[in-house]
C-alpha cells in the first residue's frame, strides 16, 4: 500500500487539528495553496509525502543550522536514549549545556533551560519585572517574541500610547503594560522613556529581526539601546532565539559587541528538539526560584535527549566555525536574486547577513515593520510557488527569513540560484 500523499494527509488533518496545522504559518495562508507534508529530511533536502525532493531554506524555522538529521546529532540523541528519556532530577548534560552557553554568549553568566523560545522570552520578561520592580516593557513592531500574552501586542495608533492585543484572548489590561515602538527609531525610544518615567522594566528586541523578514539595525542603534536602557535603569533583553549561534557563535551580541542584561535562546540550542533558555548577569538570574522570588519551572526542562542534541549542535558549530562560509553562500543567493530582478526590471531588497536572508519586492530599503509591509506580498506568493515548482522551498510568507545550513553544498546553492532566477524571470 502506498503511503498517503500531502493532499490526503491535509484533508485528514483539517478534520482534527485547527487549520490542519500545529503552528499557523505552516498552513500557507499568506502564499496561497495547500501545504505539503514532509515524511523525512536529510542534509539540506526535504522529502515530501508526495516523494518530491526540495532544497530547504526554512531549516525547521531556524534550528537546523547543520541541516537535517545530522549524523553526529543523531548519534548523540541515540546515546542519550539508551540512558533514559527524562529523569525529573538534575542531570549531567544540563551542566555541560550551561557551560557551553556561558562560554559562548558574552552576556550570560548564568542560564536557565526551558522548552521553547516562547517560554524563554516570557520568563525573561517576568524576571526583568521582578528585578526592576517595574511593570512596563517596551517592544518593537515586527519583532516576534513567541506567543505569551505580554508580547503578542501590536502598536497602537501613536507610538507613545500603549499597544493593542495582537490576538483575541489577550486582555487589554495586559496590553497596557506593553509599549510598542518602531524599530530603528531613536527618537521614539527616548520619547517612550520620557512618557513612562521610572516605569519601564525592560526593552526587548530581536537585535537582528527575523520575523518580519530579515532586517538589520542601523549603525549604532544597538549601542544606543544599551546606553538609553542603562540610563533609565531598564534591562536590555536580546531575544536571540533565532540569531543565537546563527549570526555568530555568540549571537548578534558578539558580532555587534553590545552586551544586553538578559538573552533569550532557543532553536539552534535544541539541535532540532524542543528547547529554550534564558540567561544573563548572575545578580539578575539569582532572583529566580529557588534562590529568589521570581517563579519559573518546567517538568521537562533540561531534558536529557534535548540537551544531548543541543550540546552536539553547539560543539559542531565550535568545531566547524562555519560562519564565513555560510556568509559566502548567503551572498551568492543574494546576488543571484538581485541580478535576476534587475534583468527583469523588478525592484527588490535582499537583506542578508551570514546564513539569514530575505527577499522583499520593494524599491525602498527595509528598516522596520512599515517598510517591510511595502514589499509586494502577492508577487512574493507567486515567486514562492515558482521556486517550489522548481524544487526550492522558501518560507511560505513574504515576512519570514530564509536560513542556510552547513549542509547546503555549493552544488545545491548553484541549483537554488538558478531556480530563484528562473522564478523571477517568470513572474
Ligand atoms: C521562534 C522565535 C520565538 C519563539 O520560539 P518558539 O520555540 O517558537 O516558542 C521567540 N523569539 C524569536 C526571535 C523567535 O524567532
Amino acid at each position: 500500500m502506498s503511503s498517503p500523499n500531502s493532499e490526503a494527509l491535509f484533508h485528514r488533518a483539517k478534520q482534527l487539528i485547527p487549520g490542519g496545522v500545529n503552528s499557523p504559518v505552516r498552513a500557507f495562508r499568506s502564499v496561497g495553496g495547500a501545504p505539503f507534508f514532509v515524511k523525512a529530511a536529510r542534509g539540506a533536502t526535504l522529502i515530501t509525502a508526495d516523494d518530491r525532493e526540495l532544497i530547504d531554506f526554512v531549516g525547521t524555522w531556524g534550528p537546523a543550522i547543520h541541516g537535517h538529521n545530522h549524523p553526529v546529532i543523531k548519534a548523540a540523541i541515540a546515546a542519550a536514549l539508551e540512558k533514559g528519556t527524562s529523569f525529573g532530577t538534575p542531570n549531567p548534560s544540563e551542566v555541560e549545556m550551561a557551560e557551553l552557553i556561558v562560554r559562548f554568549v558574552p552576556s550570560i553568566q548564568k542560564v536557565r533551560m526551558c522548552n521553547s523560545g516562547t517560554e524563554a522570552t516570557m520568563s525573561a520578561i517576568r524576571l526583568a519585572r521582578g528585578f526592576t520592580k517595574r511593570d512596563k516593557i517596551i517592544k518593537f513592531s515586527g519583532c516576534y517574541h513567541g506567543h505569551s500574552d505580554s508580547l503578542l501586542i501590536k502598536a497602537g495608533s501613536g507610538a507613545l500610547t500603549h499597544g493593542n492585543p495582537d490576538s483575541a484572548g489577550v486582555p487589554a489590561a495586559f496590553a497596557r503594560e506593553t509599549v510598542v515602538l518602531p524599530y530603528n527609531d531613536r527618537a521614539a525610544l527616548e520619547a517612550a522613556f520620557a512618557a513612562n518615567p521610572g516605569q519601564v522594566a525592560g526593552v526587548i528586541l530581536e537585535p537582528y529581526c527575523g520575523n518580519v523578514g530579515f532586517i538589520m539595525p542601523d549603525d549604532g542603534y544597538l549601542a544606543f539601546l544599551r546606553r538609553v536602557t542603562a540610563q533609565h535603569g531598564a534591562l536590555l533583553i536580546f531575544d536571540e532565539v533565532m540569531t543565537g549561534f546563527r549570526i555568530a557563535r555568540g549571537g548578534v551580541q558578539e558580532r555587534e559587541n553590545v552586551v544586553p542584561d538578559l538573552t533569550c535562546l532557543g532553536k539552534i540550542i535544541g539541535g532540532g528538539l524542543p528547547v529554550g533558555a534564558f540567561g544573563g548577569r548572575a545578580e539578575i538570574m539569582d532572583l529566580l526560584a529557588p534562590l529568589g522570588p521570581v517563579y519559573q519551572a518546567g517538568t521537562l526542562s533540561g531534558n536529557p535527549l534535548a540537551m544531548a542534541a543541543g550540546i552536539a549542535a553547539l560543539k559542531l558549530l565550535d568545531e566547524l566555525n562555519p560562519y564565513a562560509r555560510l556568509d559566502a553562500l548567503g551572498r551568492r543567493l543574494r546576488d543571484a536574486v538581485r541580478s535576476a530582478a534587475k534583468a527583469k526590471g523588478l525592484p527588490v531588497q535582499v537583506p542578508q547577513c551570514g546564513s539569514m536572508f530575505s527577499i522583499f519586492f520593494t524599491s525602498a530599503p527595509v528598516r522596520d515593520y512599515d517598510t517591510a509591509l511595502k514589499g509586494d506580498a502577492k508577487l512574493f506568493g507567486r515567486f514562492f510557488h515558482g521556486c517550489l515548482e522548481r524544487g526550492v522551498y522558501l518560507a511560505p510568507s513574504a515576512y519570514e527569513a530564509g536560513f542556510l545550513s552547513t549542509a547546503h553544498e555549493g552544488a545545491a546553492i548553484d541549483r537554488a540560484c538558478e531556480a530563484l532566477a528562473e522564478a523571477i524571470r517568470d513572474l
